[in-house]
């Protein structure tokens, strides 16, 4: 087994994996689904439904002639009602289908495993599968799996370091579905024709790292690393720097060092839709938090809304007061209990009165803990300031724009200041001067 490189900075997180040993049950068809036509970054999808049309299971409902996107399926059989707009906690306005299930689960006859003889085919069935990154990202993986041509992958690596406090459905994948992501990882290897794949996986986890070992040891190819449990290890540049000792520079992606960096369950889902030809429409996510009664992993139609999710895992056992898509470092406050949960979500988190309580902010002491716990070896303080003044050539020259928002310098600051906040709004006074 490979030595891990440990990435410098981060801080120490509390786990809380209330539902590591949580087996994934399956969560009824509901009534309705509200399937939004973006669930990647990059373009939107078009609706290719309307109103009264009766669609199949694994239907292509949206699509996009866009490069950066990927197409739009349903999980369910039943009737469009309507197309719908949604508005994301972001602020951006999403087309959706609104499908009333009618619970036959009538499979659309199209739905077969996809005929691959070449990388160029291979490419062509992860678009259609709907694919993106699942992870938390979202970036279609068939556009992270073509890199221009004259760009040599050196590596493969697994991401299943789950670093985030309370989400598990990675880890669940790992044992639950474990021969389905070594298979997809063979899959990759094949077509894209790398040698070396390494999976990261948090030692908070040994119970995955023995598993994937098991099935991993027929190959010479893949290497599991255990990696230091540390915030925030599952991101991509911490990650490669751990598994490879690259470094990723300002500005550039995996790609230019020779790299691709896949989830888990991404992997995992290429060797199923390579089985049976049905595309992404299923998703396992975490439901946990201060005022979830029964703490749960359940796999869920895309679509479904967190109100009918949560009431499923067996409801509140106390107000919420937060609720948040993903985990309590990156994750999104939802202002709304009917939000759909999306391809890429892998957690709900709803949070109780005292864990919700958004302490005061005091004048910053200049005690520099920030600074070292940047994993990017950026100065937040300064991006506090320089938000505050609406400085953006400074926040520019400071590089405000490598800031990943990973909250580590929030999580340390004695004088709580609300640097990840701050952080994006710099982020925003300079996108507006025009910089970036
Ligand atoms: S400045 Fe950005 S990258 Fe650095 S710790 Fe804060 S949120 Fe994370
Ligand atoms: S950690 Fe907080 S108090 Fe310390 S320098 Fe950074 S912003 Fe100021």
């Amino acid at each position: 087994m490979k030595q891990y490189k440990y990435f410098k900075r981060g801080v120490k997180v509390p786990h809380y994996k209330n539902t590591e040993n949580v087996e994934t049950t399956v969560m009824p068809i509901p009534d309705l689904v509200e399937i939004p036509m973006l669930h990647h970054i990059g373009a939107p999808c078009e609706p290719l439904v309307k109103p009264g049309d009766e669609v199949l299971v694994g239907q292509k409902i949206g699509d996009s002639d866009k490069y950066i996107s990927a197409p739009v399926h349903t999980g369910v059989s039943g009737k469009v009602k309507k197309i719908n707009s949604i508005l994301f906690p972001n602020g951006v306005t999403v087309k959706s289908v609104l499908i009333e299930t009618d619970k036959k689960q009538v499979v659309d006859q199209s739905i077969k495993p996809p005929v691959i003889n070449s990388k160029k085919e291979f490419i062509a069935a992860v678009r259609e599968s709907g694919l993106v990154g699942l992870g938390g990202a979202g970036f279609p993986t068939h556009v992270k799996l073509n890199p221009p041509e004259g760009i040599k992958i050196e590596y493969l690596l697994i991401n299943g370091a789950e670093c985030e406090p309370y989400i598990t459905s990675d880890y669940r994948e790992s044992i639950e579905n474990s021969w389905n992501v070594i298979s997809g990882i063979n899959i990759i290897m094949e077509y894209l024709e790398i040698d070396k794949v390494i999976i990261g996986i948090e030692d908070n986890k040994p119970k995955a790292v023995e598993v994937l070992t098991g099935i991993a040891k027929t190959s010479d190819k893949i290497d599991i690393m255990p990696l230091k449990s540390k915030y925030p290890q599952g991101a991509e540049k911490m990650l490669i720097y751990s598994l490879t000792g690259k470094v990723v520079p300002a500005g550039k992606l995996p790609l230019d060092v020779g790299v691709i960096v896949m989830n888990v369950t991404s992997v995992a889902f290429i060797a199923s839709y390579i089985k049976t030809g049905m595309p992404l429409t299923k998703k396992r996510i975490t439901i946990d938090g201060g005022a979830i009664k029964h703490p749960s992993n359940i796999e869920v139609f895309v679509g479904t809304n967190i109100k009918e999710a949560i009431k499923f895992a067996g409801g509140f056992k106390e107000e919420p007061k937060k609720i948040l898509m993903g985990g309590p470092m990156m994750g999104v406050s939802q202002y709304n209990l009917e939000s759909p949960i999306l391809k890429q979500n892998n957690a709900i988190l709803a949070f109780n009165e005292k864990q919700s309580k958004m302490p005061e902010q005091t004048a910053c002491i200049k005690c520099g803990r920030c600074i070292s716990a940047c994993p990017m070896n950026l100065m937040p303080v300064y991006f506090d300031i320089f938000n505050e003044s609406k400085d953006a050539d400074q926040l520019l020259k400071l590089d405000i724009l490598s800031c990943i928002e990973c909250g580590s310098c929030s999580f340390v600051c004695p004088a709580n200041r609300y640097l990840v906040q701050s952080i994006r709004n710099g982020k925003l006074l300079v996108r507006a001067k025009g910089s970036k």
